[in-house]
This record gives structure tokens, C-alpha cells and sequence, in this order.
């Protein structure tokens, strides 16, 4: 049987290490938070007293952190002296890491690995909570074929569909021009349906005739921004759950990093990011992203 360390057991990481275990691999969890720890001790899994131990004797180690600097700091150490984890995990290991980051970090730390003999691919993910629960993911993944075809028996546990997008970083590329995407489309399609509603149109009428129109697009189809409109969708949640405007703000400021390095043009992704700064000042941080639709709409 294959073991499995697995690293950060967030929102994210929690259902896809639960997803791991429950398909029969060993897996070994760890996170810095006790109480992310007890979740998925309560639910049969083994959980590791430290990254560093929960690598041991693994064949893959998989994580899944907040940004950047956390999956650097993890892998490479820290200024402060502390030993990176690549010093900790054998040659021959895959590491997949599902964080969304900078691309120019993947490549840091992929880098970083291959020089001790580890391969290394970044596999960030679209299909939020929902989908890490059901197992249902969207990987994008940059790295070598090969290695992608070793860690593709993983990733089928925690994901319904997995492209390569080419190597290292690719993957983290894939991920910011989808959520930059989604970023704008969920803001005009907030604009569209509070103009409508400004003019005494029934939201849900609206949001039809605009799905099956040449508006139409994933926010109307999956996720309306509208309370009530959609049963399931975090508006008719109070925008609780979901995917939280700080995170959508991080992405598209990832997307505006990776643009001023390529020069790039982005002017709705630019934005997009300050809009979503500002709903985030205003205290809406921890809602759902869609709740941006609270600052077209009438008070
Ligand atoms: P989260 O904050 O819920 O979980 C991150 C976990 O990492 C936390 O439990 C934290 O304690 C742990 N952690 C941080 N540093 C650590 C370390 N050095 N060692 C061990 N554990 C450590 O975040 P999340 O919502 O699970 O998101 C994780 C990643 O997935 C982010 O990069 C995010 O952008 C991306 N993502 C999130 C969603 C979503 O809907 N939440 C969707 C797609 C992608």
C-alpha cells in the first residue's frame, strides 16, 4: 500500500486527505492547527506529530497551504535557521503540491527538490469545498508527463478531471488565468442582475433569460451572486461557506504579479483585484466571493 503524507488539512485539504484514506491509501496528516488535526483524527485517520514525521517512509507527500510563502517556508526553511522539509523526505518521493501560489515559487521549490532527487509537480485545484468533499476536483498540473502520470492514481481519488498545462509553474498559470476569469465574470454578472432588479425585474426571471441567452455563463449557471435565486449557491447561504473574497482577492493579485512580469495587459483583471480589495476593507473578507455583488447593489 502506498503511503501518503499529507500536509495542510484546511478547508481544502481536510476532505482531500479524508478522500486519500477512505480509498485505501495510508495516509499520515498533518497541520499546524490541533484542531484541524482532531477533525481528521475523528474520522480514523493517522495524524503525524510533525511535518517532519509525517513524511517518513512516505511515497508521496501531498500539500495544501494557504500561499506562498507557507509552501516555501514548509519545503525550503526559513531565515531563521529552521530545516526545510525537502532535508526530511527521501530521494525517489513525489511531492504534489495543490496550494494555489506563484508560479515562480513552484519553480523555486520544484527546483530546490530535483537537486535532492525529488520529483516535484504544482497541482492547484478549481471546484472549491464542494468539490474537494465530493472528490470531484478540477487538477491543473505543471510539471514532467511522467511525473504526472505517477501521481495521477492520487489525484483520481480527489478529482474528476486532471490536465497537464505544461511544467513547472504551469499549472499555477492555468489556475490564475481561470480564477481571474471568473473573478470579472462574477462582478459584471452582478452588475447585469442588480441593473435589472434596479428597473423591477424578478431576479430569477432575469438570471434565466440571461443563462439561456448569449449572457450566459457559470455564475448564472452554478453560482448566482443574487440571494434567493439559487437554493444551494452561498447568496441564499448568507455568502457563508463558498470561496472567500480574501482568497479570490489573493488569486487575482497572483494574476497581476505574473502580468507585470510578462507585461501583459489585464485592465479588467486589475480591476477586478481592487474592487475585490475594497469589498474586503469594507469587512467582507471571510464572505463568499460572490458577495461582491453588495457593492452595485441598492443598500
Ligand atoms: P485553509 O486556510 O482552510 O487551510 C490551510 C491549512 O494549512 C490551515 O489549516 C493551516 O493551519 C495549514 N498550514 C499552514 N501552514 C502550515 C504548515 N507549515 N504546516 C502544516 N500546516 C500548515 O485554506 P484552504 O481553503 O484549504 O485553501 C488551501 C489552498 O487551496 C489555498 O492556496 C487556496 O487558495 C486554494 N483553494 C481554495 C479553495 C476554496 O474554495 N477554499 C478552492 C480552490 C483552491
Amino acid at each position: 500500500m502506498q503511503k501518503i503524507a499529507f500536509i495542510g488539512l484546511g478547508h481544502m485539504g481536510g476532505p482531500m486527505a479524508l478522500n486519500l484514506h477512505k480509498a485505501g491509501f495510508a495516509v499520515s496528516a498533518f497541520d499546524l492547527s490541533a484542531e484541524a488535526c482532531q477533525k481528521l483524527a475523528d474520522e480514523g485517520v493517522a495524524v503525524a506529530e510533525s511535518a517532519a514525521t509525517s513524511v517518513a517512509g512516505a511515497d508521496v507527500v501531498v500539500s495544501m497551504l494557504p500561499a506562498s510563502q507557507h509552501v516555501e517556508s514548509l519545503y525550503l526553511g526559513g531565515g531563521d535557521g529552521k530545516v526545510g522539509l525537502l532535508e526530511h523526505i527521501r530521494a525517489g518521493v513525489l511531492v504534489i503540491d495543490s496550494s494555489t501560489i506563484a508560479a515562480g515559487t513552484s519553480r523555486k521549490v520544484a527546483e530546490a527538490a530535483s537537486k535532492r532527487g525529488i520529483a516535484m509537480i504544482d497541482a492547484p485545484v478549481s471546484g472549491g469545498t464542494g468539490g474537494a468533499i465530493a472528490g470531484t476536483l478540477t487538477f491543473m498540473v505543471g510539471g514532467e508527463v511522467a511525473d504526472l502520470e505517477r501521481a495521477r492514481p492520487v489525484l483520481e481519488k480527489m478529482g474528476a478531471n486532471i490536465f497537464h498545462a505544461g511544467g513547472v509553474g504551469a499549472g499555477q498559470t492555468a489556475k490564475i488565468c481561470n480564477n481571474m476569469l471568473l473573478g470579472i465574470l462574477m462582478i459584471g454578472t452582478s452588475e447585469a442582475l442588480a441593473l435589472g432588479v434596479a428597473n423591477g425585474l424578478d431576479p430569477k426571471v432575469l438570471s434565466e433569460i440571461m443563462r439561456r441567452s448569449s449572457g450566459g455563463n457559470w455564475a448564472l449557471e452554478k453560482y448566482n451572486p443574487m440571494p434567493g435565486v439559487m437554493e444551494n449557491a452561498p447568496a441564499s447561504k448568507n455568502y457563508a461557506g463558498g470561496f472567500g473574497t480574501d482568497l479570490m482577492l489573493k488569486d487575482l493579485g497572483l494574476a497581476q504579479e505574473n502580468a507585470a512580469a510578462v507585461r501583459a495587459a489585464t485592465p479588467l483583471g486589475g480591476l477586478a483585484r481592487n474592487l475585490y480589495a475594497a469589498h474586503s476593507l469594507a469587512g467582507n473578507g471571510l464572505l463568499d466571493f460572490s458577495s461582491v455583488i453588495k457593492l452595485v447593489q441598492k443598500g
